[in-house]
């Protein structure tokens, strides 16, 4: 039987293409890009080449991207090394109560040197409100972190309307858009924003390499510290068939991406719609609208997530949950709590991401599955019996 990997989110396929792209670099052009000779030059026009197609995406300048190993870097150095190089300026960061630990962490970080973070609060949607952006700045404030789309729950943020207000007050504005670049259409003019953070191995590209936008002019102290690659903003050897890898990536991306968020919408649609047509008490979680076009999170009542996956698991159908027994903590996700859900309810959420290999028949093979898997695991909860009961 066909596997369903329905867990886009977390991670992605590398695409044939793009690893046939890749091989060439490991063993016949492996040369280091810093080197003079032939060898260093031509892996340095792979690299250069690479830099000016993830730029044309973003509709920024190739000097203005630097390589990295991926998201968490992306973000450590934005959140970090904005923070550290305008300490004279300020010490105050804000950011919201749903990002991604990469970003949370990092702030947390700060805190403890002695930095000010101010964490907003969203909506039940899991929407920051860029009102309560603008009632945040201080003028302390040096960066604003907020993430373009939320990789649990699927909410866009309102990033463009956030990013004026911070180019408004002369405050650096910071997107994690590791969900969207190369998803979704945007450029850093149209998002107005001074630092975006990108993953290759959530557009279909290898793990383990991503890239940061920095706005021309930016302050921004770097925290590789060795060579004077990436024009001294972050040394090491560059990962040379990573960078082709992603830029590979990138270029598909760039053809089909009109294409995949129409028929992912479609599928993702689908999908809701029929979970929430065959399970009673269960809700969706995230923008019912404004939302990534291959995200569905929902909330099942009296199950435990965690049970749900291991089940579905057993069915040869691959998701995950914003329910976290198994990693050892007993609290549900930071983003499911922040949107306003009870204990109960966020333990019982599903995330369902699709992506450039799901089919309309695998959709069905989820909606076959999960009722009877529900049913199954219902009539084992004594809170459920006791809900049948009432009502
Ligand atoms: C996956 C992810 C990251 C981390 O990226 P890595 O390349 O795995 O380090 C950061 N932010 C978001 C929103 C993500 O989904």
């Amino acid at each position: 039987m066909r596997k369903i990997y329905l867990d886009y989110a977390a991670t992605t396929p590398t695409d044939p293409e793009a690893v046939r792209a890749m091989l060439p670099y490991f063993s016949e052009t492996f040369g280091n890009p810093s080197s003079a000779h032939e060898f260093g030059r031509d892996a340095r026009a792979a690299v250069e080449a690479a830099r000016e197609n993830v730029a044309g995406l973003l509709g920024a300048k190739a000097a203005e991207i630097v390589f990295t190993s991926g998201g968490t870097e992306s973000n450590n150095f934005a959140i970090k090394g904005v923070a550290y190089a305008n300490r004279n300026k300020g010490n105050h960061i804000i950011t919201s109560s749903i990002e991604h630990h990469a970003v949370t962490e990092p702030c947390h970080f700060l805190a403890k040197q002695g930095f000010e973070v101010t964490v907003l609060p969203v909506d039940r949607y899991g929407m920051v409100d860029p009102d309560t952006v603008g009632k945040a700045i201080t003028d302390r404030t040096v960066l604003i972190s907020i993430m373009h789309a939320n990789n649990e729950i699927g909410t866009i943020q309102p990033i463009a309307e956030i990013g004026k207000l911070a180019r408004e007050k002369g405050i650096y504005f910071h997107t994690d858009a590791v969900q969207t670049f190369a998803h979704i259409p945007f450029t850093v003019e149209s998002l107005n924003v001074d630092l975006l953070s990108l993953s290759a191995h959530k557009l279909y590209g290898p793990k383990g390499v991503g890239a940061i936008y920095i706005r021309k002019g930016t302050r921004i102290t770097s925290f590789m510290h060795g060579g004077e690659q990436e024009g001294r903003r972050r040394a090491s050897t560059h990962n040379v068939p990573g960078i082709v890898g992603l830029s590979s990536a990138v270029e598909i991306a760039k053809e089909k991406l009109q294409e995949e968020m129409a028929t992912q919408t479609r599928l993702r649609d689908r999908l809701i719609r029929g979970i929430l047509e065959r399970i009673d008490h269960s809700r969706l979680n995230g923008h019912p609208t404004q939302r990534l076009p291959n995200n569905v999170n929902v909330s099942i009542e009296f199950v435990e997530g965690e049970s749900m996956l291991l089940s579905l698991d057993m069915e040869g159908i691959a998701c995950s949950t914003g329910s976290a027994c198994s990693s050892g903590s007993l609290d549900p996700s930071h983003v499911i709590l922040a949107i306003g859900l009870s204990h109960e309810m966020a333990h019982g959420s599903l995330r369902f991401s699709l992506g450039r290999f799901t089919e309309e028949g695998d959709i069905d093979r989820v909606l076959e599955a999960l009722a009877p898997i529900v049913e199954k695991l219902r009539r084992m909860s004594p809170l459920y019996r006791a809900q049948a009961g009432r009502s």
